[in-house]
């Protein structure tokens, strides 16, 4: 009999767990996977699918809005908030019988319960399916849940995180966010176009603040055109009732410049960021540690303890689903006796907003502060032939080439389809072109893409067309 009840188990179903629990089946090991709410975790079920699916409701009423421009007169036009949410509904659940599909097919067993570790090698499952079963190996896939920051009046009704949102059952009037991360701004500007009146509020000194400043600052101007009402400097420090309406209060400035400031709406949605999984998981009774409420592990993805490893959210970083499922590809390697270490310096991130925005490795702030001689070229869309084309003049792309060796490090992009076309960028940042062999690519004419090859041309000093 063997030692243990199976080779690998994974606790949680998100795109890290989930992935994890195929890229071992599919090495023949044997699989079991603990999941407490649904397959597919936060990505699938409350994040990545159902904001875009909404957001693509907002891109059809954009079009219709727009259709004038091209010739073409729409009367009429009506928005049934409630079948744009049934719509959101099923493209979730079909995707979600389908991982359920790919755990039948992989022959993974899946535990549908609370897991908790309660021992190195044990687990037990709580819930619809009470169990206890060993593994040789634990793959720690919990994820992570919104924040909810010490804020006073958190707690109160219609002060709401985007799980709840993303079931609103119509359209506030009006609606404040706190938070212009990439959560924050998807709903803000989702809900404007839906016909609420919204208005953000960030603590940090611009929108996105991740992103580099050029393009967060543009996107802020084009979503004050768009009529979403952004603070940033804004702080938040309480939430209160007034007359059946939010009030939430926010400071700008500093020292003795500080004033107070408030904002009244229907809904408040906090969107503050989100806070790995642990709690009830028994990870620390069994020597792992946890920092900052994330998992701590090596650049292996290891804990330290036996033979545990985490992925995704729950450990921390870049809160995103395809760093969740690189990172269970690297952890089924480790397992299985492939070392292999985790890089992250060709992690792209992306914004679904309109425009959208997406970027790949150093911005050049970043670049310029380790030193670098640093070259940045951009390109504007509207001189793009295909993006005048389409109607879709807004935004730019920068790169960031490292003048010492010629190596592209880094693209920030704001316009159209960019963040399906970051791709390029981050083959090259990944594995660390140089702009001269980049430019070899030929690029289809006319096409979005162009606007990368113009942008690492004018990095080099020689752009073709600005
Ligand atoms: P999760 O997806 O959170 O999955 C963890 C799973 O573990 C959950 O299903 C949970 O129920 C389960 N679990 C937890 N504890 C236990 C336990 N004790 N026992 C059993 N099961 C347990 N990322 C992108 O890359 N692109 C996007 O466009 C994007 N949009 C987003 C939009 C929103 C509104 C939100 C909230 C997030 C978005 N994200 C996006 C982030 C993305 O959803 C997460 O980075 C991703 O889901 C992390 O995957 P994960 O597997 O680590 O964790
Ligand atoms: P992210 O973590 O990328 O989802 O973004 C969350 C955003 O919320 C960050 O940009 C924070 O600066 C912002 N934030 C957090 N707390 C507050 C607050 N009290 N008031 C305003 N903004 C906040």
């Amino acid at each position: 009999m063997a030692e243990y009840q199976y080779d690998i188990a994974i606790l949680g179903g998100g795109p890290g767990g989930y992935v994890a629990a195929i890229k071992a089946a599919q090495q023949g090991k044997k699989v079991a996977l603990v999941e407490k709410q649904y397959m597919g975790g936060t990505c699938l079920n409350v994040g990545c699918i159902p904001t875009k699916a909404l957001l693509a409701a907002a891109d059809t009423v954009r079009t219709i809005k727009g259709a004038r421009d091209f010739g073409i007169t729409v009367d009429g036009m009506s928005i049934d908030f409630p079948k744009v949410m049934a719509r959101k509904d099923r493209v979730v659940k079909q995707l979600r019988s389908g991982v359920e599909f790919l755990m039948k097919k992989n022959a993974v067993t899946v535990y549908t319960g609370a897991g908790t570790l309660t021992g190195a090698h044990s687990i037990g499952v709580a819930g619809e399916a009470e169990a206890e079963f060993t593994a040789e190996a634990v793959i720690l896939a919990s994820g992570s849940v919104p924040s909810r920051p010490p804020i006073p009046g958190i707690d109160g009704a219609r002060v709401v995180t985007s799980d709840e949102i993303l079931f609103w059952p119509d359209v506030p009037k009006s609606l404040t966010v706190i938070g212009a991360g990439a959560i924050g701004l998807e709903f803000a500007l989702f809900f404007n176009t839906m016909g609420s009146k919204v208005t953000v509020l960030e603590a940090l000194p611009h929108v996105l603040p991740q992103e580099d400043e050029q393009i967060a600052a543009e996107l802020a101007q084009s979503m004050k055109r768009q009529g979403v009402t952004v603070h940033a400097g804004a702080m938040v420090k309480g939430i209160s009732d007034a007359d059946g309406t939010k009030v939430v209060t926010f400071a700008v400035g500093s020292g003795d410049e500080t004033t107070e400031q408030h904002v009244t709406s229907d809904v408040v949605l906090v969107a503050t960021g989100r806070w790995p999984f642990t709690e009830g998981c028994g990870y620390e009774a069994q020597g792992i540690r946890v920092e900052r409420r994330a998992v701590q592990v090596d650049e292996y993805l290891y804990t330290g303890v036996e033979k545990i490893y985490a992925i995704g959210d729950v450990i921390g970083g870049m809160l995103l689903a395809h760093k969740a499922s690189a990172e269970a590809g690297v952890a089924v390697d480790n397992i299985i006796g492939r070392r292999r270490q985790m890089h992250y310096h060709a992690l792209p991130t992306a914004l679904y907003s309109h425009p959208e925005v997406a970027s790949v490795g150093l911005h050049d702030a970043c670049a310029r502060s380790m030193d670098m001689d640093v070259r940045v070229g951009s390109f504007p869309f509207r001189v793009l032939g295909k993006a005048l084309a389409i109607g879709e003049r807004e935004g730019l792309v920068k790169v960031v080439v490292n003048g010492a060796d010629g190596v592209v490090v880094g693209c920030q992009a704001m316009g159209p389809h960019v963040t399906d076309m970051i791709v390029e960028m981050t083959m090259a940042v990944e594995h660390r072109m140089t702009a001269e062999a980049f430019l070899r690519t030929i690029h289809p004419h006319p096409t979005l893409a162009e606007a990368f090859h113009e942008a690492v041309e004018a990095a080099l000093g020689h752009a073709v067309h600005v």
